[in-house]
Formats: structure tokens, sequence, C-alpha cells
């Protein structure tokens, strides 16, 4: 029985240590196409009724709406991630990149281009995705920040459906390159809060957020109709009764309405006592002992 519950005891804290540094590609195990799929598995545990969330923001940097955003974080004190598509970088959106870091906030990857690197070879996504983080490093470098934040985002979340290679096995190398070590951190989420689609209204997204923390009323797109390839869509309101309790946000820096839903849900959330983290302080997040720094 005493043999029992200590080899218990032993599973549990190797899984707990595994969880923990979840996002990255496992060192040892070799990828399987079309096998090693899907992201349940990735959730944010460690944020489970924890009462807190992550801001995430992706496809940017955008012109005018990233700076809004900005301003918005800086009045309110909060921290987020930008996962900006590289390239959308030049010289009218660097002084937006240069304020993501001076601001605090963590700057990440992702992709360069947006594609769906399902579609794209080995070569292909083996070559953006350097690409991509060595611009990121570089600008890091360019603006005197030492942020340790390689984390890659997916493009649609899309991965490991190319039958002829697996992404996080191209990870590891690339990141071998660019640092000599493991670092970059896929990023996932837990709550969508389809702020892309058309029809969704900037209080639907709060509040996407909200019930996701402590329940409620929350809205998911279904489609209306596909004409000539032109999907309409409309709002369906459903309650979560039995929430989450906290998890990292998946939100876009392009549209007005997400600009203006982080407002009111960060108002809100300061009235519930929710808190905002920033994703580095996240357990499957974290860097941990990791140096991370690149070695170019
Ligand atoms: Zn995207």
């Amino acid at each position: 029985m005493k043999i029992i519950a200590m080899s218990a005891l032993a599973l549990f804290t190797s899984l707990s240590i595994s969880a923990e540094m979840k996002q990255f590609p496992v060192d040892s195990l070799l990828y399987r196409p079309r096998v090693d799929v899907g992201f349940d598995q990735y959730r944010s545990a460690s944020l489970k009724k924890s009462n807190k969330v992550a801001l995430t923001f992706d496809d940017g940097p955008h012109i005018t709406r990233t700076p809004k955003l900005l301003d918005i974080l800086k009045k309110e004190n909060v921290k987020a991630t930008f996962f900006v598509l590289t390239r959308k970088i030049n010289e009218s959106t660097l002084p937006i990149i240069q304020r993501i870091l001076d601001e605090g906030h963590i700057l990440a990857s992702h992709d360069h281009d947006h594609e769906n690197n399902n579609n794209e070879t080995e070569d292909e996504f083996q070559g953006e995705l350097l690409k991509s983080i060595s611009i990121l490093e570089g600008l890091k470098e360019k603006f005197g920040s030492n942020q340790i934040s390689s984390y890659y985002r997916f493009p649609y979340g899309a991965y490991g459906k190319n039958k002829l290679y697996h992404h996080f096995n191209v990870m590891k190398k690339v990141s071998d390159i660019i640092y000599g070590e493991n670092c970059i951190n896929f990023a996932f989420w837990d709550i969508d809060t389809s702020d892309w689609v058309p029809t969704i209204t900037k209080e639907q997204i709060a509040s996407n957020i909200m019930a996701h923390v402590v329940g409620g009323t929350a809205y998911r797109h279904v489609v209306k109709r596909t004409i000539f390839g032109n999907t309409k869509y409309k709002m369906k309101k459903y309650k979560i009764k039995y929430p989450f309790g906290g998890g990292v946000a998946l939100l876009h820096d392009i549209h007005e309405r997400s600009i203006e839903a982080t407002e009111i849900f960060i108002k809100a959330a300061k009235r519930k006592g929710i808190e905002i983290v920033p994703l580095s302080e996240v357990k499957e997040y974290s860097y941990k002992d990791k140096s991370c720094q690149s070695i170019f």
C-alpha cells in the first residue's frame, strides 16, 4: 500500500513538472505528423479557478489601433502580449514595436506572413519561422530590451497536419540555430473571444472573456449563409454555468471593437477582482531557468 502511494506521488510530481513546461516542444520527443495534433492538451491548467486572465493580441501591429490599445493599457496599468506578424514591421510601425517593449509588454511572433503552416513545405515553414523570430530578436537588441519571450502562435492555431513533417520538430531545429537551446514556446489560448467575427459587438467580446472567468452570458458565432465564398455570421447567446475560472484570452488589435472591448473588460475585471497577468507569469509559459538569449 505504501509503495503504491509513493509511486502515485512520484507520478503526480513528474506530471506536474512536465505540465509547467508543456508549452515547449519536448526535447526528447520526435513528434509524429498528423498524430501529435490538437490543442486541448495545451490549455493553461494553472489558470483554472485562478481568477486570472492573460490578454493576448494577434495580427498587429496596426498603425492606429495598436497605439490606441497601448494608451488604454498604460492608463489601466495592465501588461499584455502582442503576437505580431513580422511582415508588418516597417519604418511606420517600428515606433509601435518600440512602445510595446518600452511599456513592458511582451513582443512575440504570430509568424511572418500568417500563412497556414499545414500548407507549407518544411523548408518554407523553417525559413519563415527563422526569419520571424530573428527579426524580433533583432528589434529587441535595437531597442535595448533583454526580454525573454520567444513565444510563437500558429496562424489559425494550425500545426501538425502536414503529412511530411511536424512543426514542433522544426521549431526545435530553428530554436537551436537562434538560441542554442529549446526556447520557442508555442502559445495557444483558453478563451476564444470570437472578436474576428464582423458582427460581434465590443460588449459581447468583453462578456466572452468575463463569462469564462466568472460564468454568465457568452456569444459564439454561427454561419448564417455563404454566398460566392462570402460568409455571413450571426452571434448566438449561450450561458456558461461552470466557467474555467481564468485563462489566456485571444484578441486581435486590428479591430476597433477589440480595442474598445479590452477597455470594457479591464474596468469590469477591476470591479470584480479579476487579476490581469502577463503571459510570462502563467506557469505553462514560464521560462524558469532557461537563459534563451540569441547567440547570433
Ligand atoms: Zn492571426
